[in-house]
Order: C-alpha cells, then structure tokens, then sequence
C-alpha cells in the first residue's frame, strides 16, 4: 500500500477571510474532484475561490488546476476566498488581507503587553489589552478596528495611522 514510502494523505488547512480555520486529510494525488467535494462538505459550497502561497487554485477548469495543484502539500494552509467579479487587482488585495486577518491573532500573541486582565474600554470585557496610540483594547476590538479602517492600523480616537513596524514582533508580518 505505502510501497513508495510516501504518505498517501495529507493535511491540509484551509483558511477564510473570516478567521475561520479548518483541517482535513486528502489522499494523493489531489484531484479537483476530490478538492472539491471536500469543499462541499466543508463548506457547503464549492464555489470559492482557492489560493495557496499567494497563487490561484481554479477549480472550474481541469488544465489551470493542473497548473497549480502541486503547490499542495502536507500542511499546506489553502485560502478559501470569495469569488469576486472585477479585476485583478480586487483578488490581489483580498488574497492579501486574507493572509494578514489569518496571521493577525498569532502575532498579537507575540507582542508584549503588562499581562494583565483588564476592561477593554471598547467591548467592556476582562482581557489583556493592547496599547493603541489613544487606548488600549483587547485583541477581539483591535482586530475589528483593523476591519474597519480598511485593513489599516489607525488610531480610532485621534486618527492616527500607527506605526505597527514598531508594534509587530515577527518581520515577516510586517509589509
Ligand atoms: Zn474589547
Ligand atoms: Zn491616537
């Protein structure tokens, strides 16, 4: 059965825009009918739009899958997009965000706060909070202010775009 050696399943990670993250196993060689039908199970749809280290997965056409589909390994983190009507650009910019939201909460783990539980000024719940220029928030308010000002770090009281250079710990984070 494994005569080659090589595993016959691998794991792979999808990832929303949301946050929402899910793994599962798919035997080799990954087709676009397996692919997809995991979506359907997954996600109820398979009607997405998939990229893998910043390349696209086609599921609607066999040769451009082919293209692509190699980049698929064990533990590869697959982004499950929304497909969108428009340019190239428009996909750019969503594939980009996708990856920042995925990586957001692993990195503000990272970055050095006093430790302490306290009343986040914008949701009223205990939690360790985050100094944002004018105040501080918890990690939950921090991400949906990042959201909100169109996926920048701005200081929601006084404006200010904030230098998250300084912020982030990881550089690879910091674009
Ligand atoms: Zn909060
Ligand atoms: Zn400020």
């Amino acid at each position: 059965m494994l005569a080659s050696g090589k595993p016959s399943m691998i794991n792979i990670q999808f990832s929303r825009i949301t946050g929402t993250k899910k793994t599962s196993t798919i035997s080799l060689p990954v087709t676009r009918a397996k692919l997809t039908a995991l979506l359907n199970e997954l996600f109820g749809s398979a009607d997405y739009r998939l990229t893998v280290k910043g390349m696209e997965i086609t599921l609607d056409n066999e040769e451009n899958f082919n293209k692509n589909v190699g980049l698929i390994e064990n533990n590869t983190m697959i982004y499950v997009l929304q497909r969108m009507k428009g340019g190239s650009k428009m996909v750019d910019i969503d594939t980009q965000r996708a990856a920042i939201l995925n990586e957001l909460p692993d990195e503000l783990d990272k970055v050095p706060t006093d430790g302490k539980q306290r009343e986040c000024p914008i949701c009223m719940v205990d939690d360790v909070c985050y100094n944002s220029c004018c105040v501080k928030m918890c990690k939950q308010c921090f991400i949906r202010t990042f959201i909100q000002c169109e996926y920048k770090f701005k200081c929601s009281i006084c404006g200010k775009i904030l230098d998250y250079q300084k912020f982030f710990v990881t550089s690879s984070f910091i674009m």
